[in-house]
C-alpha cells in the first residue's frame, strides 16, 4: 500500500517499540488511551532481537554444552558437536516467537501499529516515513508523545561496524561459524558474557580494556570469580591497553593494533616514544568492539519539539519520565542510565500512568542490575561503600556458596551471597551476589528492600530446603550473628 501525504492523530504517540516502548504502548492501551506506536526496524527493540535475549539464548546454549563436555566429575564423558548454525536457528525461533507475541498484545490492547521511522516536526507532529520504495511518509498529531528510541553501540576509531571483520553485538550473536580467534574490546558486561560464549565455542578470546580490571562499577570482590573462571576457560586479558587500528594479513585474517591506554593522552615527546615501543599486536579472525552504547536522540529532530538532552545526548526527564516539554515523555535507555531493559519498561509503564493522571514515580532504589557471566553477577539497591557514603550505620551478612548443599549438586558453589543493612533498624539497604542463579536470586532481595524488609524478616522466612535461595536467608541471618552453616563474625 502507498501511503500518501496523510495525517492521523493519536492521543499518545509512542516512537520505537522496545521493552521501554511497546510496554509503555500496551500500558496506555490498558488505561484505555487511543495509542499510536512507530517502529522503524523489529517489535521488541534491541532487547528481544539483538540483545537481552539472543545473547542470553547463546550463553544458555553454550553451557549446556561446556557443562556436558566438562562433567568427568559426576560421571558423565561427553564430547559435544557444535553446529553453530543450528544454534543460530534455534536462538532467532526463541526470538521470533518473543517479537511475534508482542506485536499480538500490542494489537490485543488497542494499539495501533506503524511501521516507519518518526521525526518532530514541532511539539505536537511528527512525521512518519515509510521504508520501501514508494511509501511515502504521514504525519501523525499527538497530545502526548513518549520517545523511546533506545541506544546503539558506540564506534571507534579506525574499527567501523561496516568493516566485515569489525563486529557489534548485533553481528557477533549472528555469525553462523565460529570464529578460531577473537579480539574484544571492552570487558564490560557486553564484552564479558560474549567472551564466555565464545570462549565456550572454542574460540581463542582475547579481551583488552582500557581500565585494570573486567566490569568497571562492580566491587572486586563480585568480580574475583568472574575473572577466575575467565581466565580458567583460556580467555586471555591485556589491561590498560586501546586498539587503536587493524589491517588484513596476506595469510587471512587480520591484525589488531593495540597501544596502552595513556598513549591516547600523551601528545608527543619522549613518553610518547616509550608507549609505541609497548605497542601490542593480536592476530585473530574478527574484532568485537564493545565499548558501551550511546543514545539514539540526534536522528530525531528533537529540537523542532524543543526537547532537550544533555551532553552525552541523553533525553533529560523527571522521576515521572517527563521531559523539559511537559506532554513530551522519554523512557528507556534515550532517558539515561541504568541502561537495562526493565529500567525502560518500568519507565514506559509510569509515563503511561502519568499521562492517564495517576500519580507513578520512579523509585531508583531496587533497580536491580545482573551481568550473565559465569557465574553471574547480580546487585541490587546499595553496595557497602556507597550506604556508609549515604551517611548509614551498616551491617553486613555474607554467606558463601561452597556451604549451600543445593550449589554443591549443582557443581557450581563459588561465590557468595552478601546483604548490606541498617545497622540501628536492621532495614535492608542493598544485596549483591556472585554465583550460581545469581540473576533469579536477587529478586527476593529487591523484593524485600521495596517492603522495607528487615534482616529479620528475611531470616524468618522459611526457605525450602535444598535450594540455593537458602544461601540469602543465611546471608540475613549472618548479618545477625546467627547463620548456621557458616561461621558468624
Ligand atoms: P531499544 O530496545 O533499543 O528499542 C528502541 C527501538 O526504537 C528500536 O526498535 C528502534 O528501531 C526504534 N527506533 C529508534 N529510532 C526510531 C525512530 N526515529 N522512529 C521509529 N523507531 C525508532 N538489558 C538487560 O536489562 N538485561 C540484559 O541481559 C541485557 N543484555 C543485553 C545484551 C546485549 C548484547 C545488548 C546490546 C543489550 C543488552 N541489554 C540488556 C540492554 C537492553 O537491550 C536495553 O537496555 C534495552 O533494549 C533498551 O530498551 P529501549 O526500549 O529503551 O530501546
Amino acid at each position: 500500500m502507498v501511503v500518501g501525504d496523510v495525517t492521523t492523530g493519536t492521543e499518545v504517540l509512542v516512537v520505537g517499540a522496545g521493552p521501554a516502548g511497546y510496554v509503555a504502548a500496551i500500558r496506555a492501551g490498558q488505561l484505555d488511551l487511543d495509542v499510536t506506536l512507530v517502529e522503524r526496524d523489529a517489535y521488541g527493540g534491541t532487547c528481544l532481537n539483538y540483545g537481552c535475549i539472543p545473547s542470553k539464548a547463546l550463553i544458555t546454549a553454550t553451557d549446556v554444552a561446556h557443562e556436558a563436555a566438562t562433567a568427568e566429575e559426576m560421571g558423565i564423558h561427553a564430547d559435544p558437536a557444535i553446529d553453530l548454525a543450528g544454534m543460530i536457528d534455534w536462538k532467532d525461533g526463541v526470538v521470533d516467537q518473543l517479537t511475534g507475541g508482542v506485536e499480538k498484545l500490542c494489537k490485543a490492547n488497542g494499539v495501533t501499529l506503524l511501521e516507519g521511522t518518526a521525526r518532530f516536526a514541532d511539539e505536537n507532529t511528527v512525521r512518519v516515513s515509510h521504508s520501501g520504495e514508494g511509501q511515502g511518509s504521514e504525519s501523525v498529531e499527538f497530545e502526548h508523545a513518549i520517545v523511546a528510541t533506545g541506544s546503539r553501540p558506540v564506534e571507534i576509531p579506525n574499527f567501523q561496524f561496516d568493516d566485515e571483520p569489525i563486529l557489534d553485538s548485533r553481528q557477533a550473536l549472528g555469525l553462523t561459524s565460529v570464529p578460531d580467534s577473537l579480539v574484544i574490546v571492552g570487558a564490560g558486561y557486553i564484552g564479558m558474557e560474549l567472551a564466555n560464549v565464545f570462549a565456550k565455542l572454542k574460540t581463542d578470546v582475547t579481551v583488552i580494556e582500557m581500565l585494570d580490571s573486567i566490569l568497571p562499577g562492580y566491587d572486586d570482590d563480585l568480580k574475583r570469580p568472574v575473572k577466575q573462571r575467565a581466565t580458567d576457560l583460556g580467555i586471555d586479558f591485556e589491561f590498560g591497553y586501546t586498539v587503536s587500528n587493524w589491517h588484513d594479513r596476506d595469510e587471512g585474517g587480520i591484525r589488531v593494533v593495540a597501544e596502552p591506554a595513556e598513549q591516547a593522552a600523551a601528545d608527543g615527546g619522549e613518553e610518547a616514544e616509550q608507549l609505541v615501543d609497548d605497542r601490542l599486536e593480536f592476530d585473530a579472525d574478527s574484532v568485537l568492539v564493545a565499548v558501551g552504547r550511546e543514545p539514539v536522540s540526534d536522528t530525531l529532530e528533537l529540537s523542532a519539539a524543543g526537547v532537550e538532552t544533555d551532553d552525552r545526548g541523553f533525553i533529560v526527564t523527571d522521576s515521572r519520565a517527563r521531559t523539559n516539554i511537559d506532554h513530551i515523555f522519554a523512557v528507556g535507555d534515550v532517558a539515561g542510565e541504568p541502561m537495562l531493559a526493565h529500567k525502560g519498561s518500568t519507565e514506559g509503564k509510569i509515563a503511561a500512568e502519568v499521562i492517564a493522571g495517576e500519580p507513578a514515580m520512579l523509585d531508583q532504589q531496587a533497580i536491580p542490575a545482573v551481568v550473565f557471566t559465569d557465574p553471574e553477577i547480580a546487585t541490587v539497591g546499595m553496595t557497602e561503600s556507597e550506604a556508609i557514603e549515604a551517611g548509614f550505620e551498616t551491617t553486613v551478612g555474607q554467606f558463601p556458596f561452597r556451604a549451600s548443599g543445593r550449589a554443591l549438586t549443582t557443581g557450581h558453589s563459588d561465590g557468595f551471597v552478601k546483604i548490606v543493612a541498617d545497622d540501628a533498624a536492621g532495614y535492608l539497604l542493598g544485596a549483591s551476589i556472585v554465583g550460581p542463579e545469581a540473576s533469579e536470586l536477587i529478586a527476593e532481595l529487591g523484593f524485600a528492600i521495596e517492603l522495607g524488609a528487615t534482616l529479620e524478616d528475611v531470616a524468618a522466612t522459611v526457605h525450602a530446603h535444598p535450594t540455593l535461595s537458602e544461601s540469602v536467608m543465611e546471608a540475613a541471618e549472618n548479618a545477625l550473628g546467627h547463620a548456621i552453616h557458616t561461621l558468624n563474625r
